[in-house]
């Protein structure tokens, strides 16, 4: 077991060297650069992310792993190469794809992610689980922001990989993201034994928001302080910072981080019509849910007090709706 597993992170080691030199020495990368270079990844970015690109045929890595020495069968269960669907033999799982190394805790090369240049199906193509890679524990980036994480006992959550890239560049060095799934409860304690705040950053459109709504409950469960940095329109942070810039994304999308309940309440919004007024009622009444499950009696009094104010409620009528939401869920 030991044993495969060391052969598997050699060959991970050596595979993400292979996918580096293929972009940046030879003209099969060409492509890939150009694309890269097109999404403002600069050469200290892909130098520092390790980025590559697995040649567009069917089997260069498995031959250069073959040449290496390493048992091709062993590849096929660490998940660089799979079997064959005609004949004998193996061939590369990753093809004309941007790659992407995912590393464990320690900093050691565990799986790949691939990303198509054009459009097609799937767009990223992830390692599968491997008794090195399990996704529910794995986070993007996390052995290098571990430190700053600590640091600042606050962890930036994001969705995507090129996000983490552009706002690690951006100067949010305490930046991980999940693998294309949704965040876990073994996400959530790993990270509590470094932050007590998490920011929440997902992606502007209807997907990031649901995300970010599940991931509040989830992460306050783990003992984080919550908040939520929401972007305009169905933008992601990648877009927003090659739009506007770094500073303007560190100042009002991370620091101007909204509390997990305002979030809620932004959310809660966009499925309530408020220009009707059976649809303002309805939104006051689940606002009023949200704001009953807070904890901190001054967070739900000042809650209470702008809603009130907006909807020209009186504050006391609200409160009262609270009260008897929390005693029945007493
Ligand atoms: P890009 O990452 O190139 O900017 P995007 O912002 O359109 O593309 P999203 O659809 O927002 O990508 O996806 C965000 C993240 O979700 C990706 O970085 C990846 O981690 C994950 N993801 C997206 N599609 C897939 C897929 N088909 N399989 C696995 N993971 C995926
Ligand atoms: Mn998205
Ligand atoms: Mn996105
Ligand atoms: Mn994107």
């Amino acid at each position: 077991r030991q044993k495969e597993r060391s052969v598997m992170t050699e060959a991970h080691a050596y595979a993400a060297k292979f996918y580096h030199a293929v972009l940046r020495n030879t003209a099969a990368g060409t492509g890939a650069m150009n694309y890269l270079r097109d999404r403002g990844m600069t050469d200290k970015l892909i130098e520092e992310f390790g980025l590559g690109y697995a040649p567009a045929r069917w089997d260069t890595l498995a031959q250069a792993l073959d040449k290496k020495g390493f048992d091709l069968a062993d590849m096929d269960r660490g998940g660089l190469l799979s079997r064959r669907h005609e004949g004998e033999g193996f061939v590369d799982r990753f093809r004309d794809r941007v790659m992407f190394p995912i590393h464990d805790g320690d900093g050691k090369i565990i799986a790949f992610a691939g990303r198509l240049m054009s459009d097609g199906q799937p767009k990223y193509l992830n390692s599968p689980e491997s008794p090195l890679f399990s996704k529910s524990r794995t986070l993007y980036r996390f052995h290098a922001a571990k430190g700053a994480i600590r640091k600042s006992r606050q962890v930036v959550l994001l969705e995507g990989y090129m996000d983490v890239i552009k706002a690690w560049s951006a100067g949010v060095h305490n930046g991980v993201a999940t693998m294309g799934t949704a965040l876990t409860g073994e996400h959530a304690s790993l990270l509590k034994r470094y932050a007590d705040e998490a920011i929440v950053c997902y992606d502007g459109d209807d997907a990031g928001m649901a995300a970010a709504s599940k991931s509040i409950p989830l992460l306050e469960n783990a003992g984080f302080r919550v908040r939520v940095g929401v972007l305009p329109g169905k933008m992601d942070p990648d877009e927003y910072i090659t739009a506007y810039g770094s500073e303007a994304y560190m100042r009002e999308i991370v620091e101007g981080a909204v509390s997990a309940l305002k979030f809620q309440l932004i959310y809660l919004r966009k499925s309530h019509i408020l220009l009707e007024e059976d649809g303002k009622l309805r939104y006051l009444e689940d606002a009023i849910k949200l704001v009953a499950r807070r904890e901190s009696a001054t967070e739900r009094e000042l809650t209470l007090k702008e809603l009130a104010q907006e909807f020209g409620a009186s504050t006391d009528s609200l409160k009262q709706d609270v009260f008897k939401i929390r005693q029945q869920e007493k």
